[in-house]
């Protein structure tokens, strides 16, 4: 190794699903919402106006902010936007866990989480989740230095109960506890309410999944006044500007149409209801998803031949390799009614 290259931070990323070329596909594989954004999106996107995108934006992306704060009935100062909830998540990251003590999280669940806490310095404890993927709250009430999971978890999708993410937050007020809810919308009960009586808590969502704009990079953090200042002075030593004027008047208009994200929601949810349905008359076993993904497996099938007889039909779904307890898995979101009917054709004649 060349000498400059002993000081150099070194990190194993975390490796994003595959975002293949090909067109007329059925992409199933990141959680991406199969419906377009709301119409005042796009619209929004068309009459930017190049006055707006010659001068920087708004540091406080204001506009956004109110907007997200109005939905919710919460003040502006309980709201911290940024691009995507990963750049939320991992400001949060290093506002937040700096005790050196260990910051907790499920064995399996989403695999950025131990990428910050490596590229941050911050030690953590994996937790492992009962055999049929449950976050056992008891593991969650050993000294540590913060928590963090997802509600619905992924990628199993199994909903906690807000009882059980109190009994988290009450036995661990010296710490922030944050709850990313990445998929809380496919029917989850979101931990909003509980924000009143903790203000160790913090809360991660997106408009990636739910609002379907993965590609506009939005995602907030919800929680108390001080808190959300804190990681605002963090942002704010990182980079003032990271929301695009562009992304700020989309974001907006994405949540002005409350009717649209209801329409939305409803369909997947819907349609996952009746994906649960035809995945189990086929033999697979899943658990209950309250998210716009199921985690399924089957007992006669390698979920990695699966994986890869899925792709050559192009179909795309997401297989884990590790942890072994999953790799027979695999994570498929729920698209489409068609693209759905399109995917049980091929496993109604799939032999393995
Ligand atoms: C998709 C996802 C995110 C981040 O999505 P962004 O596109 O960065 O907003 C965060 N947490 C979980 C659990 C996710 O699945």
């Amino acid at each position: 190794m060349a000498g400059w290259e002993d000081n150099i931070r070194k990190v194993t990323p975390y490796v994003p699903g595959e975002q293949p070329k090909e067109k007329n596909i059925i992409k199933l594989n990141t959680n991406e919402n199969p419906y377009p954004p709301a119409p005042g999106v796009l619209k929004a996107l068309k009459e930017m106006e190049g006055d707006l995108l010659r001068r920087y934006p708004d540091p406080a992306a204001t506009e956004l902010v109110e907007a997200i704060a109005g939905y919710y009935g919460i003040l502006p100062g309980q709201v911290f936007v940024g691009v995507g909830s990963d750049d939320v998540l991992a400001m949060a990251f290093l506002t937040c866990f700096n005790s050196g003590k260990p910051i907790l999280f499920p064995d399996i669940t989403y695999s950025f989480y131990d990428v910050w806490a490596q590229l941050f310095g911050i030690p953590y404890e994996v937790q492992p989740l009962s055999g049929d993927f449950k976050i056992l709250t008891g593991d969650y009430k050993k000294e540590n230095g913060g928590i963090v999971f997802p509600n619905p978890n992924a990628p199993t999708g199994r909903l906690m109960p807000l009882e059980e993410i109190e009994e988290i937050l009450s036995c661990n007020l010296n710490v922030v506890v944050i709850v990313d809810e990445a998929y809380i919308d496919f029917g989850g009960i979101s931990a909003l309410p509980l924000l009143k009586k903790y203000d160790n808590l913090l809360i991660a969502q997106t408009f990636s999944k739910s609002r379907s704009m993965a590609g506009g990079r939005i995602g907030y953090l919800l929680g108390n006044e001080r808190l959300i200042r804190y990681i605002n002075d963090c942002k704010y030593s990182f980079n003032s500007y990271t929301m695009n004027q562009t992304s700020i008047a989309m974001g907006v208009k994405a949540i002005e149409d409350k009717a649209y994200f209801l329409e939305c929601t409803k369909k997947i949810i819907d349609t996952r209801e009746w994906a649960k349905e035809e995945f189990s008359k086929l033999g697979f076993v899943f658990a209950d998803s309250m998210s716009n993904f199921l985690f399924v497996t089957h007992p006669r099938h390698d979920a990695e031949e699966l994986f890869l007889a899925l792709k050559k039909e192009g179909i795309f779904v997401r297989h884990f390799s590790k942890p072994e307890r999953i790799k027979n898995y695999l994570r498929i979101t729920v698209g489409r009614r068609d693209e759905m009917e399109q995917l049980f054709a091929f496993l109604k004649n799939y032999k393995s």
